[in-house]
């Protein structure tokens, strides 16, 4: 047999549990981003996948500004049954999971060198689902430990490091007085009980009167125009396409100092994942994927584990706290 001459080694990502738990043992600012595939096992639709909805709807069309200024009522039959769907859903093991290291009890305990052991990590989502955040209150109004007990600024902090940079579906801004408004409530307008209408106004074959649709001063609006109660058109408070995320500045503040970074349920090549893992690696942090299979990019990552991240986040976390325990 011929002994072939080894090639330059290419550096592949490692998938070992143990030596990436170790990082993150020892991480001084862990940082955590993801995307669609973490709210997949809850059942929300994703975008991009296999049966993802850019493949049947073109973005431009319900996902702008200009879509809504051109016929707001074809994008609210859009997004009004994709919010009812977020609504429905419940957050799932990732979830709360991610959520349970808001926890000053968890946090002290898995992250043992923060450079702000006051401050959960820095989380950013791109989901508009709200299930992140719906872990996060669940998570901590549900909290045991005496030290997980927060007071009203602790909880704001807790709250403010998770952000939800595509916006959220239970929030909406005024198009005239630009109140912002959050609720679970719905229907928004009594319209959106009309699944024809809807099912129409989405394939553009029927446009809704705009005064049918969600309004400043609900359903009810009795012809104020004070602040919040104006009557003009609500648009959802989610970032279309060609606006810019929310919590820029932040992020950005916060990603120059992290060093371990969870990408989750999104590929680690698309935006924003691919350059919020470079700053992390220029600075020298190691960047770990967890998605539901491989895709392009990945090989730019220091450690990737597949498979549904409601079963490798929980696991990640548990094999942590293994070796804490087996080094006690
Ligand atoms: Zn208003």
């Amino acid at each position: 047999m011929l002994d072939l001459p080894s090639e330059n080694p290419i550096s592949q990502p490692s998938s070992d549990l143990d030596a990436f738990c170790n990082i993150l043992l020892s991480s001084k600012c862990p940082g955590i981003l993801t995307g669609a595939g973490l709210s997949a096992a809850s059942g929300i639709t994703t975008y991009r996948g296999t049966n993802g909805q850019w493949l049947t709807t073109n973005p431009m069309e319900v996902a702008s500004l200009q879509a809504f200024q051109d016929n707001p009522g074809r994008v609210w039959a859009y997004y009004h049954p994709k919010r009812d769907q977020c609504i429905a859903a419940k957050p799932n093991a990732a979830h709360y999971t991610l959520a349970s290291l808001s926890l000053p009890s968890v946090r002290s305990r898995i992250f043992r060198k923060l450079l702000q052991p006051d401050k959960p990590p820095l989380y950013v989502t791109q989901n508009f689902d709200g299930l992140c955040r719906r872990a996060l209150d669940e998570t901590l109004d549900n909290a045991q430990s005496p030290d997980d007990r927060l007071d009203p600024d602790e909880r704001d902090a807790a709250h403010a490091r998770l952000i939800e940079m595509h916006g959220s579906c239970y929030r909406f801004t005024c198009t005239q007085c630009k109140c912002v408004k959050t609720t679970a409530e719905t229907p928004l307008a009594l319209v959106f009980n009309d699944h024809a209408v809807i099912e129409k106004a989405k394939n553009g074959e029927e446009t809704i009167a705009v005064e049918h649709l969600p309004r400043c001063g609900g359903p009810e609006w009795s012809g104020s125009n004070r602040y919040g109660r104006c009557g003009g058109l609500l648009r959802p408070g989610i970032v279309w396409f060609g606006e810019i995320p929310e919590g820029q500045g932040e992020i950005t503040r916060i990603l120059t100092k992290v060093d371990v970074l969870l990408v989750v349920g999104t590929s680690s090549l698309v935006h924003p994942a691919a350059s919020y893992a470079t700053t992390v690696k220029k600075n020298g942090g190691t960047v770990a994927v967890f998605n539901l299979a491989p895709s392009q990019g990945d090989d730019k990552a220091d450690f990737v584990f597949y498979g549904p991240c409601e079963k490798t986040i929980p696991d990640l976390l548990e094999h942590a706290e293994q070796l804490l325990a087996n080094a006690e």
